[in-house]
């Protein structure tokens, strides 16, 4: 069998935290290997809301998820990281000599000196409806992401769901799509009240069909595309939506996956860490972003960053032992290929 790779950092999840990490770590000349269950960079902004605006990044009023990542992955490039997409980290185990190996699902092995999980919510997947035959039209017309808007231009698009992904994306497919149908068990919807209101003007300009109190009962349809979705109301009484695509948002499951196996301190399916180094209950490895957890952590991307500049240069004597680590803003050092 081949020598597995070695790197100084490994980094598992490609999420906006991830990549900045990434950034970090090469400005302290760490090299890194970036891990992703998803074929995509991005984490949540690339699956979840590839097209929304983000307000609160720091130097852009309003940049999209999407072109968020990119920018990420642009800064962290002249570092050269080593991406492994669509591959989970499946194990993580000490090293005799020092150090960690990592596993993926992909078969592919590497050794870092230290670890970043930036892994988020965990190995995120969809809490799926539970329709007989779902599995059919997953990925063809039954969708839990939406990763282009474009493509349900002209479709009966049935949404399922009351919280804000429901709604956020009922109101932003509703100038593209030919119809919108948002299937909620509740009149009422959970999402942020602006939200749910401008929802209520749509529907009573007759540009959005909520089709309340109701449940997803039944697909129908051939070779994975939809031609109907059936839906009963709380007495039993059905009825059918003619619909190409059904979006489905019932929530994120939180399973933290294989991490939970990793012999890491948590804390409610999240990584106890010191915050002002984000190391966690073992030395050598550092959780950031999401699924780090300490007194007044706020889940923002924001934080996350800071997290991954603390974490980086807490790694730093684990890379290069005995070289003291000065301080120094990027002005100061510059990057590689920019200055
Ligand atoms: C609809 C929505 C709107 C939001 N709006 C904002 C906002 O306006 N401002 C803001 O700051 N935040 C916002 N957030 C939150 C923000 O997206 C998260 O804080 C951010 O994505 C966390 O980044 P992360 O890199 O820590 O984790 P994630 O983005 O969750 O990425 C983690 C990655 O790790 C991968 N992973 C997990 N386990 C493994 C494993 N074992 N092996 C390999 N890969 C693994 C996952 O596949 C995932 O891609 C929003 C979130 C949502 C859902």
């Amino acid at each position: 069998m081949a020598e597995p790779v070695r790197t100084d950092v490994a980094i598992v999840g490609a999420g906006p935290v991830g990549l900045f990490a990434v950034f970090e770590c090469g400005m302290l000349k760490m090299r890194c290997h970036v891990f992703d269950a998803l074929d995509v960079p991005g984490g949540q902004c690339a699956a979840l809301y590839p097209e929304k605006p983000i307000y609160d990044i720091p130097g852009y009023p309003a940049i999209d998820a999407a072109a968020l990542v990119e920018k990420l992955a642009e800064q962290a490039a002249p570092f050269a990281p080593v991406y492994h997409l669509g591959e989970t980290v499946e194990r993580l185990t000490r090293e005799p000599g020092g150090g960690f190996r990592l596993a993926t699902s992909g078969g592919a092995e590497v050794i870092a000196t230290a670890v970043i999980v930036a892994a988020g919510v965990g190995a995120f997947g969809p809490n799926r409806p539970p329709l007989p035959g779902i599995e059919a039209y997953e990925g063809k017309s039954v969708f839990y992401y939406v990763q282009r808007r474009d493509a349900f231009r002209g479709k009966r698009v049935v949404i399922a769901g009351g919280g804000d992904s429901a709604v956020d994306w009922a109101l932003a497919l509703a100038d593209v799509a030919a119809r919108i149908m948002v299937v909620h068990r509740r009149a009422k919807f959970r999402a942020a009240p602006e939200s749910a209101a401008r929802l209520e003007t749509l529907a009573k300009a007759g540009r959005i069909d909520l089709v309340v109190p109701y449940q997803l009962q039944a697909l129908e349809g051939a070779g994975g595309m939809l031609s109907r979705v059936v839906v009963a109301d709380l007495d039993g009484k059905t009825r059918a939506l003619e619909a190409d695509a059904l979006l489905a948002f019932f929530g994120l499951s939180m399973s933290l996956g294989p991490i939970a196996d990793w012999g890491l301190n948590l804390d409610r399916n999240h990584i106890a860490v010191t915050p002002s180094t984000s190391a966690s209950s073992v030395p050598g490895i550092f959780a950031i972003g999401d699924i780090a957890a300490y007194p007044g952590k706020l889940k923002l991307i924001l934080s996350g960053f800071a997290e991954a500049a603390q974490a980086a240069h807490a790694i730093y004597p684990l890379v290069h032992p005995g070289e003291a680590l000065h301080f120094e803003y990027s002005t100061t050092k510059g990057v590689p290929g920019r200055s």
